[in-house]
């Protein structure tokens, strides 16, 4: 399903600049003079956009800084002042939604904890109905598509034309290297499925450190994200909030130097003949793999009615295991991804159970 929201481009607010939108600054605004000095140290940089600071902080276990409420505004409001550069900060509820419009905050994200709860969001939209704020969405925690898509159609039907969606990441369901696991996946079903609707990463949230942070930022160009969200700080040894994962403003222009814009694509004849042929060696390769799969589950039924004819359960845990020991011995052997193939036989070997419980069904019909 693809929704064609009435969305503005980037173009028609963003500053003009050949790079891609670059947010940043502090994960959190501290005091006045941390806040500035940071602005104005990443306003020398002219790739940065819009300086980020947030003011009320979602933090996982009470006890830790919540953020220094509105008068972190105010600062946001002198850091425009001073820089010229555009602002914003998180909002999580009307009453912060309230504030912001009062302030005349440019930019009001939407974290991933609030993306969560439909109320929250229908709260926010409704505070600023009709306003020509830009508005960014984080995806929820969970890799739900629809609550990420549903938080933005209910501000596009109050009115809020500059939309944006930012990934952050998943909360991680095993342990990675990353503080959140990047499910990429759930990005790319998001483009396709709004296909006018700018998305930039952040990879500070996914990452966690600060070492990760310039591949997933590369990675983040790479599959054609709109612009980056990285978190800045003029000391980050001293931060209250999210220390292991923000840059001084020096550190941050290096990266961005490192950093490789790609190209959507090359008006080339010669590179547009040789990407057609490794298309289509691909495309014979995908079809034989689907023959290989189609010969794999005729030899499931086989299985299936030799199991039923002398009794015996469509699901063996000692072959499942055997199996999928050879099968990462052998990806070994051809340097294929480990994880890649897990998923993959998981995928192969539950289909296999579901159609061999549904070829005994059909036949005891
Ligand atoms: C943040 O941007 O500082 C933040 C709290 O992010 P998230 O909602 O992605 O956790
Ligand atoms: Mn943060």
């Amino acid at each position: 399903m693809t929704l064609d929201l009435d969305i503005l481009p980037l173009s028609s607010w963003m500053p003009e600049t050949p790079y891609p939108l670059l947010i940043s600054g502090p994960c959190s605004l501290e005091t006045e003079e941390q806040s500035l000095s940071t602005a104005r140290e990443l306003a020398k940089d002219k790739r940065v956009h819009v300086i980020r600071g947030g003011v009320w902080k979602p933090r996982t276990r009470p006890g830790s800084f919540e953020g220094i409420g509105s008068i972190g505004l105010e600062w946001l409001r002198m850091i425009r002042e001073e820089t010229g550069l555009m602002m914003g900060t998180e909002v999580a509820n009307a009453h912060h939604a309230e504030e912001c419009l009062k302030a005349d905050i440019d930019v009001l994200w939407i974290g991933a904890r609030s993306t969560t709860s439909p109320f929250v969001i229908q709260e926010i939209a409704d505070v600023l109905k009709g306003s020509d704020k830009v508005v960014m969405v984080k995806n929820p925690m969970n890799p739900d598509l629809s609550l990420w898509m549903g938080a933005l159609e209910r501000l596009n039907a109050m009115g809020l034309k500059k939309l944006v969606a930012i990934h952050r990441g998943f909360s991680p369901f095993q342990e990675t290297k990353y503080r959140n696991y990047p499910g990429w996946k759930t990005y790319i079903e998001l483009r396709r499925s709004m296909p006018n609707l700018p998305i930039i990463c952040d990879p500070s949230h996914i990452a966690g450190k600060r070492e990760f942070v310039g591949e997933i930022s590369q990675k983040a160009f790479d599959m054609g994200f709109d612009g980056l969200m990285i978190e800045s700080h003029i000391d980050p040894s001293c931060a209250l909030s999210d220390a292991a994962q923000q840059f001084t403003p020096s550190d941050l222009a290096k990266l961005i130097d490192r950093l490789v814009i790609r190209k959507q694509t090359f008006e080339d004849k010669e590179y547009g003949n040789k990407l057609d042929q490794l298309r289509s060696r691909i495309d014979v390769l995908d079809t034989e793999l689907m023959e290989l799969l189609s010969a794999r589950t005729e030899i499931v039924d086989q299985i299936a009615l030799y199991k039923k004819t002398n009794n015996v359960m469509a699901l063996q845990i000692d072959r499942w295991s055997q199996m999928m020991n050879m099968r990462l011995n052998t990806a070994e052997k051809l340097k294929l991804n480990e994880t890649f193939i897990k998923i993959l036989f998981q995928l192969i070997h539950e289909d296999s159970v579901r159609q061999q419980t549904e070829y005994i069904d059909n036949l005891e019909k």
